[in-house]
Formats: C-alpha cells, sequence, structure tokens
C-alpha cells in the first residue's frame, strides 16, 4: 500500500470518536497499519470496520490505567511482532465549571486522562521502540489544544491539563532526540465533534466568529495536520506546537 505512513504501525487513543477516530481514518489511507484504542469497546470497534487497508486492531484501553496500557502494548507486541512507531495521544474530557464551583475530583480526573494519560502512554510507547531497537524515525503526536495558550471560562482544569501537555512534550522532546523519536503537539481550535457536540448554537456561532475563517472545524482537517507529523514530511518538526485553528490564537 503506498501513502505517506505506508507500512508503519500506528497507536491511537480515543480513537472511538472525533479526531482519534479520524486520524485513525487518515493513517489507514495513508498506509499505516492501525491500532485503534480507547476506552468505549463498541465505539473503538466500529472505528477499525470503516478503515482502509487490512491488519488494523481494536483494543479496550483506559489511558489512565498504566496497566491498561502495558497490557495493551503486551498483545500488540505478540500479534505485530515489534512495538508501533506512531502514536497519537488523542484521548481527552472536558468537565467544565466555573474555578470557585468546580470539584476536586472533576479538576483530577480531567487531569488523570488529559495529562497523565497522555504520560503514560508516551512513557510504555517510547520504552518498547527503544527496547525493540525500532525507535528511528518515530513519531509521537499530542493532541492538545488552542486553551493551552489562550485560557477559557469554564475550563481551569482543561486549560491547565492541556498547558501541562505542551510543556511536557516540549521538555520530552529535549530528551527523545538521542532516540531519534520525534515527539510534537497539535493545538486545534473549535472542532465539531462529539466533544462539541453539546454546546449550544448560539456559543458554536461565537466560537466560529473567533476564526478569519468565520467556522468552526472538521476532525479531518486536524488528522491531515498529524498524519503529516507521523511521517517523515515533517522530519525537521521536533517539541513544536503546531496550531489548527481556523487563525484563533
Ligand atoms: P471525543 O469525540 O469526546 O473523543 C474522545 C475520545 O476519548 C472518546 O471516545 C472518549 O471515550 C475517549 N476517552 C475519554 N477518556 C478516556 C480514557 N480514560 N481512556 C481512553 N479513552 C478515553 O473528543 P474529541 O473532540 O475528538 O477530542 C479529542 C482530543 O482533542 C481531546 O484530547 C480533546 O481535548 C482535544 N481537543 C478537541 C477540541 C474540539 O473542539 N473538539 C479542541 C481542542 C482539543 P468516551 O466517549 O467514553 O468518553
Amino acid at each position: 500500500m503506498s501513502g505517506i505512513v505506508a507500512g508503519k504501525l500506528a497507536f491511537v487513543t480515543g480513537a472511538g470518536s472525533g479526531i482519534g477516530r479520524a486520524v485513525c481514518r487518515i493513517l489507514a489511507r495513508e498506509g499505516a497499519k492501525v491500532i485503534a484504542s480507547d476506552q468505549n469497546s463498541k465505539n473503538v470497534a466500529d472505528t477499525v470496520a470503516t478503515l482502509e487497508g487490512g491488519d488494523h486492531t481494536a483494543l479496550t484501553v483506559n489511558v489512565t490505567s498504566s496497566k491498561s496500557i502495558n497490557d495493551a502494548f503486551k498483545s500488540v507486541i505478540e500479534r505485530y511482532a515489534k512495538p508501533p512507531t506512531l502514536v497519537v495521544n488523542s484521548a481527552g474530557i472536558t468537565r467544565d465549571k466555573y474555578m470557585l464551583k468546580l470539584s476536586e475530583e472533576d479538576f483530577d480526573q480531567v487531569i488523570n486522562v488529559n495529562l497523565k494519560g497522555t504520560f503514560l502512554v508516551t512513557q510504555i510507547a517510547v520504552k518498547a521502540m527503544v527496547e525493540a531497537g525500532v525507535s528511528n524515525g518515530a513519531s509521537v503526536v499530542n493532541i492538545a489544544s488552542i486553551i493551552a495558550k489562550l485560557g477559557n471560562i469554564g475550563q481551569t482544569n482543561y486549560s491547565a491539563s492541556k498547558a501541562g501537555v505542551v510543556a511536557m512534550t516540549k521538555s520530552a522532546s529535549m530528551e527523545f532526540g538521542k532516540f531519534g523519536v520525534r515527539i510534537n503537539a497539535v493545538l486545534p481550535g473549535f472542532i465539531k465533534t462529539p466533544m462539541t457536540d453539546a454546546v449550544p448554537e448560539h456559543i458554536l456561532g461565537m466560537a466560529a466568529a473567533k476564526s478569519p475563517l468565520n467556522r468552526v472545524g472538521t476532525p479531518d482537517e486536524v488528522a491531515e495536520v498529524v498524519t503529516f507529523l507521523c511521517s517523515n514530511k515533517s522530519s525537521f518538526v521536533h517539541g513544536a506546537s503546531i496550531e489548527v485553528t481556523g487563525g484563533y490564537h
């Protein structure tokens, strides 16, 4: 199969929905074998059922649990005889509240999924690549958010988690260079996915108006950039934060 990531093995989190599902679709279109993972077993199976090409896998993984991720990597290495060298961290949640009303539980949950989950998956994946001697040319892409940079009312927990992802990505780039592993963050603006489906129409209109293109984005528009960052086409892009916001920054 041809394509900019042909023959590569990719591990995607949050692959049962939205941006993660679109990333699986574009990576598969570009020739990768995709391990689609999500905490939602049915949704991730539905994702894999729609992918071009063969030899893809759906796995149930909770990114807040190192056991769940380690079990997943064990089963991947058994099946493909090597660890994945493309990793996309897209699993994420929001628990929006004004800070003065935000519970400790909602703060912890968002940090656990968005920041700690990204840390755990990246650490386990890069360790496995280095141990197997396949790290050279590998790429990790972390889905952060433009809110990491701008902040947002009602999202003190979310903005902190995503700013953490951006800072972690920069620091990890300094450590991973010697292994030949690139790592970058993508900062989407407002993208129409199940995460944003609950947003009322007038707020959607306000979000669209923040972009000079006067619209919100699609999951595919983020996934195309993620796939470029996974590919060797971006071989000198490392430790970067790439905005995909329609000009809202
Ligand atoms: P989405 O449609 O809600 O997809 C997120 C997926 O992650 C869901 O399938 C969700 O499962 C899964 N997930 C949640 N917690 C998990 C866990 N602990 N372990 C494994 N999977 C888990 O959201 P999206 O809009 O595609 O967002 C994808 C990423 O982009 C997120 O990191 C989000 O913060 C970021 N982002 C989105 C936007 C936007 O406007 N949509 C903007 C900037 C950044 P459940 O459905 O079961 O929760």
